[in-house]
């Protein structure tokens, strides 16, 4: 049975190399042992019958030709590695009969007159030093010819006789001993390069078949994520509807609740709400930016509204907490990404306001420079050293007993550190325990521009009166908006697309002064050609705003590049209040 399954692969392929350089040496062989043969007949022949010569010869060839019948048969059957052994041994009977061909010269042929002994003997040792680079290719092929060639040879030189004959056997001897050593060798050293060759060839598969795997890998996880983007905006725009329509309703009941047992109850729904919203907001930012779905679009930002719309959201919690809130007015402008700059903010003041009991928090801007510091300070629990770092990892927080009201997820920091890093933004953090903390993010002073006016200054009560048509698939949106504006007075006519819209101004009899479009409508509908429409129908520029849940970046630069305002859903109502009395207001000139 053949053995070479037991060897190692590389070493098998190796051994298989060798048989097939063995087969593959034939006409090399045939030409030495020919050339050899005719060489040694020339010499001999003063001192041989010339019928044994050719009877020799002839065997010579014959030995020859079985070997090409040998390579016919061995080229056709194609052996596998298995079959190696097999067939390594069939050319070394081939070999073997070659050698003992040689043997038999020796001795059969030997000449009596010593210069022929002499040249017997070179032409012996030439013939098979001369093809140890053929027959070393194999080991049982190497000693199957060497062997039965020079052992007769040595023993007939020896049974001469006398000390010149018993010297030079004994030489020859030595010679052998070194051919054999030389080719064994030889053989070691041929089947270690060729096994290393294989052994690095498979290498460079196994290196091709896992770099092909990590691309593999790597596309799919492309894919992954890009559907998991899509997934993260389709199931966010769903959840934000409900939430955003809640919102709307909650902050109209609280207005028309003037039962004092029912509106501590409302004011725990809402507070329970702005929660629900607070934390689902997070989330979402945290999945985009998991998602790599947020690219930052960086404008000039007005402090002063931004520090507005946050002293409005956050006032009634500090006041309900019996804590100050106070914001340093300012004319600063900064170049940020107003929508990310303002979630940091949010995420601070939050923070702020939740881990203070006594005193409050003042947010300011600080000239630094070229920069500007944004500060949120409050005079809270403050955070020890060995927290500093820590806090700003996700999910990570510090049990604080007592303080504020319920505690987030441990996601603010995190969320606020990675808007830090992805707009550039530095952010330094001192704090003294039991005193206080002072968050800061440093960025860039935008040019002020002159003239600029905020626009959510108000005056009046812009609202009252005015009329607002809104767009919008969800009805409970609608019916959500009609309350919130209802109670500032304002009318509100709307509809699911831009025509229902139309129809019910027309049945109002009202012009709009204000239209408030869901981005992404039924049908394919988009909120943007529904305002142009709008626009179209008036024949004039009406000032618009944008409510939508949909997070894709191409969304809001989509908004963005209509030169209309965006406010995402679930949008607290008091931003959405701020804005259309901005936009009316403005419009009013
Ligand atoms: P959490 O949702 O717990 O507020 P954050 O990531 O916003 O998560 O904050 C992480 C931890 O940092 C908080 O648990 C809190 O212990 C600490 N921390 C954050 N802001 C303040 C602050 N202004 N004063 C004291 N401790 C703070």
């Amino acid at each position: 049975m053949d053995a070479a399954a037991a060897v190692p692969l590389p070493l098998a392929r190796a051994r298989a190399d060798q048989v097939a350089m063995l087969y593959g040496g034939w006409a090399r062989t045939t030409a030495s042992m020919l050339f050899g043969g005719l060489l040694f007949c020339a010499a001999m022949r003063d001192e041989t019958a010339i019928g044994l010569m050719a009877g020799w010869f002839a065997l010579v060839i014959a030995n020859q030709a079985i070997r090409y019948a040998l390579l016919r048969a061995w080229l056709a059957a194609r052996p596998g590695i298995g079959a190696t052994a097999r067939w390594g041994r069939y050319w070394s009977y081939g070999s073997a009969a070659a050698g003992a061909l040689w043997g038999f010269a020796a001795i059969a042929m030997f000449p009596s007159a010593p210069a022929h002994q002499a040249l017997s003997i070179v032409c012996l040792f030439g013939v098979v030093l001369g093809g140890l680079n053929l027959t070393a290719v194999y080991k049982a092929s190497f000693y199957g010819f060497v062997l039965p060639a020079l052992v007769p040879l040595i023993v007939r030189v020896g049974l001469e006789g006398g000390p010149v004959h018993l010297y030079t056997a004994l030489v020859m001897s030595v010679v052998l001993a070194f051919v054999l050593a030389f080719g064994h060798r030889l053989n070691d050293v041929l089947t270690d390069a060729l096994a290393t060759r294989h052994r690095n060839a498979d290498l460079i598969d196994e290196l091709k078949e896992r770099t092909r795997a990590a691309l593999d890998a790597r596309t799919a996880a492309e894919a992954a994520n890009r559907g998991k983007s899509q997934l993260l905006a389709a199931a966010s725009h769903d959840l934000r509807q409900p939430l955003h329509a809640l919102g709307l309703f909650v902050a109209a009941l609280a207005r028309r609740v003037e039962d004092a047992e029912a509106a501590p109850l409302v004011a725990s729904v809402r507070g329970a709400l702005q929660a629900l919203e607070a934390q689902f907001s997070q989330l979402i930012d945290l999945s985009r930016l998991e998602a790599g779905a947020l690219e930052p679009a960086r404008e000039r930002v007005v402090l002063k509204s931004l520090f507005d719309r946050l002293e409005r959201d956050f006032g009634v919690e500090a006041r309900a907490r019996g804590l100050g809130l106070a914001f340093v007015p300012t004319r600063t402008t900064v170049d940020s990404d107003p929508a990310l700059v303002e979630r940091m903010l949010r995420n601070l003041i939050a923070n702020a306001l939740r881990y203070t009991r006594r005193g409050g928090v003042v947010v300011g801007a600080r000239r630094r420079g070229p920069d500007i510091a944004i500060e949120v300070v409050d005079s809270g629990v403050g955070i020890a050293p060995e927290h500093r770092q820590r806090i700003f990892e996700e999910f990570y927080q510090v049990q604080t007993p007592g303080t504020g009201s319920a505690r987030g997820m441990g996601l603010g920091l995190a969320i606020v550190r990675r808007f830090a890093a992805l707009l550039g933004h530095r952010l330094e953090l001192a704090s003294e325990r039991g005193r206080g903390s002072r968050f800061r993010i440093v960025l860039p002073r935008a040019p002020d521009a002159t003239g600029a006016r905020p626009k959510d200054d108000r005056g009046g009560h812009p609202l009252a009166g005015a009329c607002i048509a809104v767009i919008d698939d969800d009805p409970s949106a609608v019916e959500g908006m009609r309350a919130l504006f209802a109670a500032q007075g304002a009318q509100v006519a709307g509809g699911a697309h831009a025509e229902a819209v139309l129809a019910a101004l027309g049945e109002a009899g009202r012009y709009p002064d204000l239209i408030v479009a869901d981005l992404r409508l039924a049908d394919d509908a988009n909120g943007l050609d529904a305002i142009a429409l709008l626009r179209d129908q008036f024949g004039t520029t009406i000032p618009a705003l944008v409510v939508s849940g949909d997070l894709r970046e191409s969304s809001e630069r989509e908004v963005r590049g209509a030169g209309l305002a965006l406010l995402s859903k679930p949008v607290v109502p008091a931003s959405l209040e701020a804005a259309a009395t901005g936009l009316v207001a403005a419009a009013r000139g």
